[in-house]
């Protein structure tokens, strides 16, 4: 009479799982220099990256809010 030793469950798994980048994680420090920048697409004016715009910035084109109500803004009279 011995007990069931044949459990695959009851096997200890010893697998190393790999460190995955966390999305998000905090930006590192950048330097003011290393900012990327742009060009405001109503005023013209370069502009250069903001910590609030950190989640959005692929999609940021004005310098500030009153252009972007400006840019958004449809002229279809
Ligand atoms: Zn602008």
């Amino acid at each position: 009479m011995s007990p069931a030793t044949t459990n695959p469950s009851a096997r200890n798994r010893a697998e190393r799982v790999p460190r995955q980048a966390r999305s998000d994680a905090p930006a590192p420090r950048v330097r003011k220099a290393d900012l990327p920048s742009k060009t405001c697409a109503v005023c013209g004016h370069p502009f250069s990256w903001r910590k609030k715009w950190r989640t959005d910035w692929d999609r940021v084109k004005y310098c500030s809010a009153k252009c972007r109500s400006r840019g958004t803004r449809e002229t279809t009279t």
